[in-house]
């Protein structure tokens, strides 16, 4: 099989770039566009989030350009925050941005565990419980988008390309057809187009399965300083969990997860994530609803959340079946993040293992291309083998996890909340798998 070889047009190490990110880029491969109205590129990764924008900067940091889709206007800039455990710090170093957010973020330095009358179950000190020191920040998702985009080139991202449906052609390339009709020839593309990536369902994945719960999200702003102690607070409850995560001094996370009937004010269990609701007042209403006799924080952080921060989301994920699920690429065309592997956050590692991803696809990549050591579609079996058996099992812990978290038997929740949890639980195992180690991006590392 041929090996792509690199264009001499990228160079081999890039300074980062600092500009502005502006609402709207226009795309300079337009410039490739042929007179049939197909242009041609040789990388193209789908979807500007998390995964998209770190596997632009990741290959990026390899001397290989990109040009990413993305079919919002913008950068998404609403939403609240990602919490990154050491593993998703390791890698947003590698690709020269982890000092620039650790500055904006504040570092976690523990876990209390409480339940839903505030008394204190239990409390952890990372320093005491991951003796490989533990770093813990949520970031805000603007700031860590923008901070990965303004670190591409200008017009690395095109904005409004919303991909319609993809097709292999004749000449061993892929035809990506975008809902404005336009189509791009690419050499390789790399979906990183979220939870109902068009491109896993054309490689055969089924779409991510609904867990039965649904997380509300908000962004708590306090202008004048927040009140909190830097650690994350969990409260369970029965069917109904929360936690609250300081951000930075200014802004304080809150995620609550219930069964949704409970949302809904009805009390049946339904297997499905009910109406979509995005009304922020009626989901301040429902949500104060379920935990107003919590810890008075929770109604607090909940009250200082603006509008537009206010998010539910119905949780799913995607069991990738060894032997049944379809492999991460086919040909060319390989996906990473959410696309490949949707996961429920109740480990706090879906962006951190699209980080992972994007850093062991880099290498792999560049080891292809500029070394001939491997195809493309050798380099491309290599990352789904290698990232197999590290996302399999988070994505069915953190099913567990959450399954186990949102039982409402009041004998299960008792022993949770008397035995397990001020007992049993110990947080340096429960937080091995934050440690991950891959292959520097340097080149003469490859
Ligand atoms: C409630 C909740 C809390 C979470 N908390 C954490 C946490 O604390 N820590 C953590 O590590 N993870 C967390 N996660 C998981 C994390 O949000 C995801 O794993 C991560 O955002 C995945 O990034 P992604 O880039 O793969 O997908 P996305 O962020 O969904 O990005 C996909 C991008 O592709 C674009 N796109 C989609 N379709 C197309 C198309 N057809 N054409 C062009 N563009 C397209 C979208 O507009 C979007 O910009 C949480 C998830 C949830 C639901």
């Amino acid at each position: 099989m041929a090996t792509l070889v690199m264009p001499h047009k990228w160079p081999l190490t890039l300074p980062p770039l600092r500009i502005r990110v502006r609402s709207r880029y226009v795309c300079a491969s337009m410039a490739n566009a042929k007179p049939n109205n197909v242009r041609k590129e040789d990388i193209v990764i789908v979807g500007a989030g998390v995964a998209g924008l770190a596997t632009a900067l990741a290959l990026q940091r390899v001397g290989i350009g990109s040009l990413v889709l993305e079919q919002a206007e913008s950068l998404r800039t609403g939403g609240t925050s990602l919490t990154f455990f050491k593993n998703g710090w390791k890698v947003l170093d590698a690709i020269g941005v982890g000092s620039q957010l650790r500055t904006q973020f504040l570092e976690i330095n523990g876990i209390v565990v409480k339940s839903e009358d505030g008394r204190e179950l239990r409390s952890f000190k990372f320093e005491d419980e991951d003796q490989s020191s533990q770093e813990v920040r949520a970031v805000e998702r603007r700031i860590l988008l923008e901070t990965l985009a303004n670190q591409l080139p200008q017009n690395a991202i095109s904005f409004s390309s919303k991909l319609k449906s993809i097709e292999t052609s004749e000449n061993d390339e892929t035809m990506l057809k975008l809902e404005d009709d336009s189509q791009i020839s690419a050499k390789i593309v790399i979906a990183c187009d979220g939870i109902r990536s068009p491109v896993a369902k054309w490689m055969g994945f089924p779409d991510p399965r609904y867990v039965g719960h649904c997380a509300l999200r908000g962004l708590g702003y306090y202008p004048n300083g927040q009140p909190f102690e830097p650690k994350v607070t969990y409260v369970y409850g029965r069917g109904v969990r929360a936690a609250y995560v300081p951000v930075s001094p200014t802004k304080w996370h809150i995620n609550i997860t219930n069964i949704p009937g409970r949302l809904l004010n009805s009390y049946q269990k339904t297997s499905d994530a009910g109406p979509k609701i995005t009304d922020p007042s009626i989901l301040r209403q429902e949500t104060e609803k379920l935990v107003k006799n919590w810890p008075s924080e929770l109604l607090d952080v909940i009250r200082s959340s603006p509008d537009d921060t206010l998010i539910r989301t119905p949780l799913v994920d995607r069991w990738l079946w060894p032997g049944i699920s379809p492999p991460a690429s086919t040909g060319k065309v390989v996906l990473v993040g959410d696309a490949w592997h949707p996961m429920t956050p109740n480990l706090g590692q879906g962006a951190c293992c699209a980080l992972e991803d994007a850093v062991v696809l880099a290498k792999k990549l560049a080891e292809a291309m500029k070394f001939g050591t491997s195809t493309v579609e050798d380099a491309f079996r290599s990352y789904g083998s290698e990232r197999w058996p590290r996302i399999f099992p988070l994505t069915v812990r953190a099913n567990l996890v959450g399954t186990i978290l949102q039982l409402e038997n009041s004998v299960v929740c008792s022993l949770r909340n008397n035995v397990i949890v001020p007992k049993l639980v110990r947080l340096g195992p429960m937080l091995e798998h934050t440690n991950f180690d891959f292959e520097p991006l340097h080149f003469d590392a490859v």
